[in-house]
């Protein structure tokens, strides 16, 4: 276990816990939904299905601000994250995977981010060719905590240092344990369905596909990982599904052609 990462996340939580011992406003949980929404559709649209999946093209800007925004949380870098994600799609559910469940549901929770054989931080090196090249994610590389700065400067700087757990970290912590559930819960778990005989053991769960903005549905995801679409239907609320939609109307992103070839249901639901 690496404890300097461990002190983190009690800090960390510790800030976010902080926002139920002060003071509530209606505008800083407004300003504090905008903050999970920013970064999850960070997450979900630049790291996972733009930079590791290459699922639909966008203007090199709008992908540097989406990244820009999923580092908010500071965890990794968009190298790290991309090659850690890539590792677990080649081996997912085996030896090999940075989360996997086989080392118990806690591990592929947050364990393994407190253990440094989880990964290798020069992976991207190798699983990540096709960005290591990008001067912006080197420089992200090393100084991810500015985003992070920036907007902790703001915060303080609009509303004051009172409003700083409710805007900022109690968001930011419950997109992080959004992204820890997709691992455990939708890996080797009894909750959810099976829409698709992929060579893992991924599940469709749908409290999760809400939360984490459309990546609960995971067994959709890891049969067809090249659909920038995560859900089947209009049942399965893909919130980040219908933001890129939105942004193909707008003339802004383009969709893989996998988006149009994946067949609503292969395997009998479970
Ligand atoms: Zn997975
Ligand atoms: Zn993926």
């Amino acid at each position: 276990m690496n404890p300097v990462v461990g002190l983190i996340l009690v800090i960390y939580h510790g800030l976010a816990l902080a926002a139920f011992v002060l003071p509530w406003r209606l505008d800083w949980v407004l300003a504090g939904f905008g903050v999970f929404m920013l970064v999850g559709l960070g997450t979900t649209l630049g790291l996972h299905r733009k930079l590791t999946h290459r699922s639909f093209e966008c203007p090199r800007w709008l992908e540097y601000a989406l990244v820009t925004a999923a580092m908010l949380t500071l965890q990794t870098s968009p190298l790290e994250w991309v090659a850690n994600h890539r590792l677990h799609h080649g081996n997912a559910d085996q030896e090999g995977d940075p989360h996997t469940p086989h080392k118990g549901f806690w591990y592929s929770y947050l364990g393994w981010v407190v253990d440094d054989l989880s990964t290798d931080r020069e992976a991207y090196k190798t699983y990540c060719r096709d960005l290591a090249q990008d001067r912006y994610y080197l420089w992200l590389l090393r100084y991810r905590w500015i985003p992070h700065g920036l907007l902790l400067a703001l915060i303080v700087a609009v509303w004051g240092w009172r409003a700083v757990p409710l805007v900022m970290y109690l968001p930011l912590k419950l997109w992080m344990h959004a992204q820890y559930t997709v691992n455990a819960v939708c890996h080797a778990s009894r909750l959810g369905f099976r829409s698709y005989d992929s060579p893992d053991e991924s599940r469709n769960v749908w409290w999760v596909g809400l939360w984490a903005l459309g990546e609960g549905w995971h067994n959709n995801h890891h049969a067809y990982p090249r659909s920038p679409l995560l859900g089947r239907g209009p049942w399965q609320l893909d919130v980040g599904g219908l933001v890129l939609r939105l942004l193909v109307k707008l003339r802004l992103a383009t969709l893989h052609p996998a988006a149009a070839a994946v067949p609503a249901r292969e395997a009998p639901e479970d």
